[in-house]
């Protein structure tokens, strides 16, 4: 039996039993991106579908905008269990989908499409994987902390200021370079942000400010966890995400970036005695959520954990 291409096309889909007919187990869920030939999620899921023992396996397929349309229709004719979207797809996949998850909508994109039937439903599994990550990294619930997220008007940022604001977490601080976008978040999240119940103390329970060191630093001591979710901190010549004096022992920092694996604000917070997970976790979970939405059972995580760091080897 043969390897499965390291991306497929839509002409490939249209066509999907011949053109994936050397495949033993058949390929059944699939990540659309563009480009997708990056995308390590094949490495991911496939470990868990054989673990699992789901006779089925995971490809890439490269979808242009024009073509999401028909791709996400050809799910239901070709027998696909579902999909991951990844960019430029994940605001585009809305109108293709018959239902969508509270989370997908508040957030405005869906990464994990199940089909369901005739019907194919968008999730959003970048917050939710987040929420796990930081339980798993710090044995915390978003709904205790005091947050603030750096970089919040991006679509990671944003994805995790909605799940905090869900979950009604203490406080939330949003703060972006484009301060514009984070005030406009802010008061779009601030009726999630209303409720009687928590604790009302002398700082708002939800502001938006600059990406600006003295603006970060006011708010700094009223904040338990620090997220990045900027993608600075990719390259080792990126400027700093905040100035290490300003993070304290008492401080959880989660980098969403997880190559390199220990970013320089990762290395930062723990020469300043805090706390500090890369964006390892929060992938983990996004793929571990998809597949109990394709297969309505838990994952097999520690295969899917195996076979994310073999592909991160060597970076
Ligand atoms: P994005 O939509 O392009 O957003 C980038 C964010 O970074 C924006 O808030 C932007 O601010 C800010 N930014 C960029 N360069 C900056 C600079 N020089 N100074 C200050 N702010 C800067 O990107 P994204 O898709 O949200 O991804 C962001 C990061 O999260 C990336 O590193 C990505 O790898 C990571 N990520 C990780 C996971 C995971 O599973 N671990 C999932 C998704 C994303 P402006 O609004 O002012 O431009």
């Amino acid at each position: 039996m043969g390897e499965a291409k390291q991306v497929y096309t839509l002409s490939d889909l249209r066509q999907w039993e011949e053109a994936t007919s050397d495949l033993d187990p058949p390929a059944r869920l699939a990540v659309f991106g563009n480009p997708v030939q990056h995308s390590r999620s094949p490495q991911m899921h496939n470990p868990a579908l054989k673990a699992a023992e789901t006779n089925c396996q995971y490809v890439r397929l490269h979808i242009q905008p024009d073509e999401l349309s028909e791709a996400l229709q050809l799910l239901k004719a070709k027998k696909f269990i579902g999909t991951n979207v990844t960019i430029p797809h994940k605001g585009g996949v809305f109108d293709g989908v018959d239902d969508m998850s509270e989370v997908a909508r508040r957030i405005g994109a869906v990464n994990t499409v199940a089909v369901d039937g005739d019907q194919l439903i968008g999730h959003n599994t970048d917050a939710p994987g987040l929420k796990r990550a930081i339980r798993e990294a710090f044995s915390m619930d978003l709904a205790d902390l005091r947050i603030m997220i750096i970089g919040a008007g991006g679509g990671a940022g944003r994805a995790a200021s909605v799940q905090c604001a869900m979950d009604q977490c203490e406080r939330l601080v949003l703060v972006n370079r484009t301060v514009g976008k984070a005030e406009a978040l802010a008061a779009e999240l601030s009726d999630l942000m209303s409720d009687p119940e928590k604790f009302e103390g002398p700082t708002d329970r939800i502001l938006a400010i600059p990406h600006e060191v003295a603006a970060m630093e006011e708010e700094l001591d009223q904040i338990d966890l620090i997220i990045n979710a900027t993608s600075m901190g990719m390259k080792r010549t990126d400027p700093e995400v905040l100035p290490q004096r300003l993070i304290s022992p008492h401080h959880l920092v989660y980098d969403m970036i997880y190559a390199p694996p220990r970013t320089r604000l990762i290395a930062n917070a723990e020469a300043q005695g805090a706390r500090a997970a890369n964006g390892l976790g929060m992938l983990l979970w996004q793929g571990a959520l998809a597949f109990e939405y394709w297969f309505n059972k838990e994952a097999p995580v520690e295969a899917m954990r195996r076979g994310l760091l073999e592909s991160l080897e060597g970076e």
